[in-house]
């Protein structure tokens, strides 16, 4: 499988640390107000990603961090808290506001069939594991303390900004951030906090360097080498947090184990944006997932849209694109349902014939850097020579199931949905066919086979089967 590696700027085979696993941890979302499209987009990736290596026979173990404290309204350092500010407008504590919007935030997934993370952590729970890498940090040499807080300096590692193609010399004319006097160098980041320059948070943890709270990067390099290991294969995120979030972790997981690279693959989405601008939580004035389902569309309707691009193009949020991808969603549902009538209508007779050829394609369309855009077009490919009699149907439908693994269209269920589902044989009805067998029986043993099979047809007419077996007569209702 080829992915793009924004370490490196180009399409690398993945080859996972350990053969036949791989540990991928998603920058997961903080939790201080609905997650917008926007965000969706990153976890549809996610699950884009998780669902085609398992496709492809790996042991993904997935991890995904809750941030429940210490992300500020600016990336770097900067700007208020946003956990503490929307508690505070809501009149709510943070811990409240947190678990809200997490069951808020797994909900809206839940709609978009996204597959749950093996391990979801939250931050505050994981306060004393980031204590501990603070200090292997510090006892490398890479920290410093200035006002109250403790700081990681970017001068001290070698490759700081490796991710980000950062160049050494721009360190001091980086005029785009708020200036932090207690910084030696402007892009020098905290690890510890015990002095905002902000409102002060509302939850404080004790620690070696005073009390206060974790600067927000450490939480992911903390979590997800709990779980994953000091080294790990993939890395994920929107392309926001390349230049900041991402190089810091990097920079002082690389600094607490001496080991590099911390992780093989970083895989970074486009943005969605909406006329023009990037959707976002704190300029507000953002679509949820439920403003699109206010306004009649299923959750589906959004990930087909998401789909019908590549995660590194950028995207374009209209209604108008949202009607195409509906459209084309159900589409795609009545055509395959058609193909499962014929199906049906063949006695549900099972093809030996292999659904492979048509797999193959879509599986090197995902192969090619998840190209979605190029899977959805196989799979519209495949339907079509379904329906010209070029695929027999049963061969079409489970290539259609097994694609969708993959793409969690959850076509399947759409499928059936509209369907009566078969219904149970009514134990009157079940005993009035068997008196009927036992008739055909019986004349058949008188040898009157015009009144056997006159039965027999009797039955068929009503969708009863007969087989004479061995030991006696089985029958089966067609649905
Ligand atoms: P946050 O909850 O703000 O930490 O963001 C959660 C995820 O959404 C991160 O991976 C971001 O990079 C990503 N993200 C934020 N805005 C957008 C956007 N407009 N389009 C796509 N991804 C986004
Ligand atoms: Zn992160």
């Amino acid at each position: 499988m080829l992915l793009y590696n924004t370490l490196g700027r180009e399409l690398q085979e993945f080859t996972p640390i350990q053969a036949g696993k791989v540990g991928f941890y998603g920058c997961g979302p903080t939790v201080y107000d609905y997650a917008h499209i926007g965000n969706l987009r990153a976890y549809v990736t996610h699950d884009i990603l998780t669902r085609a290596l398992r496709a492809r026979g790996f042991d993904v173990r997935h991890v995904m961090n809750i941030t429940d404290v210490g992300h500020l309204t600016g990336d770097n350092d900067d700007g208020e808290d946003k956990m503490l500010k929307s508690a505070e407008e809501r009149g709510k504590s943070v811990l409240e506001i947190a678990d809200a919007y997490t069951v808020a935030f797994f909900a809206d997934t839940d709609r978009l069939n996204i597959v749950r993370p093996t391990i979801v952590c939250k931050a505050t729970e994981h306060i004393d594991d980031m204590l501990a890498l603070i200090k292997r940090i510090e006892a490398n040499g890479y920290t410093y303390s200035a006002g109250g807080n403790l700081y990681f300096d970017t001068t001290k590692s070698a490759d700081y900004g490796k991710l980000a193609l950062l160049r050494p010399d721009e360190q001091k004319t980086d005029s785009r951030v708020e200036k932090d006097d207690n910084k030696r160098n402007q892009r020098d980041f905290a690890l510890w906090f015990t002095k905002s320059k902000y409102k002060n948070q509302a939850l404080l943890w004790d620690s070696p360097w005073g009390r206060g709270y974790p600067g927000w990067h450490l939480e992911c390099s903390t979590m997800s080498m709990k779980y994953l290991g000091e080294q790990f294969d993939i890395h994920a995120g929107g392309m926001d947090h390349i230049s900041i979030h991402h190089t810091n972790e990097i920079a002082q997981s690389e600094a607490a184990t001496g080991k590099s690279p911390w992780v093989r693959y970083w895989i970074h989405n486009e943005f969605l944006v909406l006329d023009r601008v990037k959707m976002s939580k704190s300029a507000g004035g953002f679509l949820t997932l439920q403003v699109l389902v206010d306004r009649g569309y299923d959750p589906l309707d959004y990930r087909y849209f998401l789909l019908g691009a590549h995660y590194r193009s950028q995207m374009q949020f209209s209604f108008e694109a949202l009607d195409g991808a509906r459209n084309a969603r159900r589409s795609l549902i009545d055509r395959t349902r058609s193909l499962w009538k014929k199906w049906k209508k063949a006695n549900r007779a099972v093809s030996t014939e292999s659904a492979d050829p048509y797999l193959e394609k879509f599986n090197a369309a995902m192969d090619s850097d998840l190209s979605t855009p190029r899977a959805l077009a196989e799979l519209f490919g495949l339907l079509k020579g379904a329906e010209k009699g070029e695929v027999r149907p049963s061969a079409a439908l489970t290539a259609v199931f097994k694609m969708d693994e993959t793409l969690g269209l959850n076509i399947r269920r759409d499928v059936e949905k509209d369907e009566a589902a078969p219904k149970p044989v009514e134990a009157a009805e079940i005993k009035d066919i068997e008196e009927k067998i036992a008739d055909r029986a019986a004349a058949k043993k008188a040898r009157d086979f015009a009144k056997a099979d006159a039965i027999r047809a009797a039955l068929k007419e009503r969708g009863v089967v007969l087989e004479d077996a061995p030991n006696g007569t089985v029958w089966k209702k067609l649905i």
